[in-house]
């Protein structure tokens, strides 16, 4: 039985779908004001492995993630540029569907856009005003949160001190102003506006996820995933919304990922400590070094990013590559072999049984670890049969659909690359060739097909780095170093 933690309940509980074999899962995406940096990264990683473990046990899963393209910090960006909406999100949704790519993150389904779906909205906010949980004032529509008694159910808050009638515009706020918040806002100068049957002006940030996400998955779904600092006030007015109009449950498991720090301090641009991926893959590292980090923390603990964490994922990769370049060059000639099929389950059971209670991911990985260990003198003592490698490379390669962290068979460290000049320049116009595909794909928005091409030229052995100046390539490391 798979297990997680609900933010609602307070506990972990059984993992129970509403369609057995099926799960329908919405995670919070990006606002596209800025770069994604890593503590967005940590979340959608997160993510990741959860919707990668849920597949790998057989689910089926539909997942969306919408993209905020207008709201406060995104108007607010456009307009201290002085360039339009589309204009200003445009290289930072393309950002995040690179950086996607890179971090081995599988697509969702649908990436829903809020400006493309102000009708769905003004038809929530609609039937929000007709159920009499919203009301007008001064040309904005407001949720009337005294009129919903189970608001502060998700995030625990204190409503002692509300005074109903109460209301601010903004799309953020603290616990300690709780209110009655905006669900759409009336036409303000420098302003996106959407002309419509409540008037002119522009939905509040909230609204969007509950218009969305019915759209995609129904007015009751399984998962909703986001940020600790999503409970409150996103995912409670979510709730409200979702639940005040639809008259039915919104979600069964909120599953809400912790902050990341760096070097045991908040991230800010002005402390120097703000880092975005490509930041990062230019001191040298690997995407799948990032990726490693960010998954290897449990999801409900701080993640203390530092770049000796980092050195120590890259080392595990190592290890892990190290290994399977051992399996491979096993002979098995000895006559003396050693079974590794129990070491296999065992450490298979171990896998997911960790992953299966709340997504333990250290438990995971020491079954992996563990593995590894005790294989390796078997491989020194060259006790290992030639069936035995296959089998334990299969078990790499059925938990890598899970962790995606397994570095690639390297072209370069056959050392057949490079021998000859001419094939050399065959390698590169075939990589730059298929770069130009995928560039393409990304273009037309088929963030899947540009995800399969970055897949085949990981196969080859080529690592893309998506950086500010463009599409680098590489050959991945030799696996032993
Ligand atoms: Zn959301």
């Amino acid at each position: 039985m798979i297990r997680f933690h609900n933010t609602l309940g307070g506990k972990v509980e059984d993992f129970v779908p509403i369609e057995p074999g099926h799960v329908k899962l919405y995670t919070c995406g990006p606002t596209v004001y800025d770069y994604p940096h890593i503590g967005n990264w940590r979340a959608y990683v997160f993510e990741d492995l959860l919707k990668r473990f849920l597949l790998f046990r057989g689910f089926k899963v539909a997942h969306v993630m919408n993209i905020t393209d207008v709201d406060d910090k995104t108007i607010r960006g456009a307009q201290a540029k002085g360039v339009g909406l589309d204009e200003y999100t445009k290289p930072f949704i393309e950002a995040f569907g690179g950086d996607r790519d890179t971090l081995a993150i599988l697509p969702a389904d649908h990436y829903p856009r809020a400006t493309a779906h102000i009708p769905e909205m003004v038809a929530l906010v609609k039937t929000l005003l007709e159920k009499g949980f919203a009301y007008k004032k001064d040309g904005s529509v407001y949720f009337a949160i005294d009129r919903f008694p189970a608001y502060g159910r998700l995030s625990k808050i204190n409503l002692d001190d509300l005074r109903p009638g109460r209301q601010s515009d903004a799309d953020e706020y603290e616990k300690e102003s709780v209110h009655d918040f905006a669900l759409w806002k009336a036409p303000k100068p420098g302003e996106p506006i959407w002309e419509t049957e409540i008037g002119p002006g522009r939905p509040g940030w909230h609204v969007e996820c509950s218009a969305m996400s019915a759209k995609y998955l129904g007015t009751t779904f399984d998962i909703h995933c986001g940020g600790v600092d999503n409970i409150f006030p996103h995912h409670e007015n979510e709730i409200a919304q979702s639940e005040a109009a639809n008259g039915v449950k919104f979600v069964n498991y909120w599953l809400h990922c912790h902050h990341l720090v760096v070097d045991g301090e908040k991230m800010s641009k002005s402390k120097g400590n703000f880092y975005v991926l490509p930041d990062i893959l230019a001191r040298g590292y690997e995407p799948l070094d990032v990726r490693y980090l960010l998954l290897s923390t449990h999801y409900r603990k701080m993640l203390n990013f530092t770049f000796e964490a980092l050195d120590q994922a890259r080392t595990a990769r190592q290890r892990i590559g190290n290994f399977l370049g051992e399996l491979k060059g096993v002979s098995g000639t000895s006559e003396n072999t050693a079974e590794v099929e129990p070491l296999v389950e065992t450490a298979r059971a171990g896998f997911v049984a960790g992953l299966e209670d709340d997504l333990n991911i250290a438990e995971a990985l020491a079954s992996v670890f563990t593995l590894i260990k005790s294989v390796n003198p078997l491989l020194v003592r060259g006790e290992v049969s030639k069936d035995g490698a296959a089998k334990l490379a299969a078990f790499f390669t059925e938990i890598d659909a899970v962790l995606a962290i397994k570095p690639s068979p390297a072209v370069a460290a056959s050392g057949k690359i490079g021998a000859a000049g001419d094939r050399e320049k065959r390698l590169e116009a075939e990589v730059q060739a298929r770069i130009e595909a995928r560039q393409k794909a990304r273009a037309e928005k088929d963030f899947a097909r540009a995800d399969a091409i970055r897949r085949e030229l990981l196969d080859m052995g080529i690592v893309l780095e998506d950086t500010k100046d463009g599409v680098r390539w590489k050959k991945a490391g030799p696996l032993r170093p």
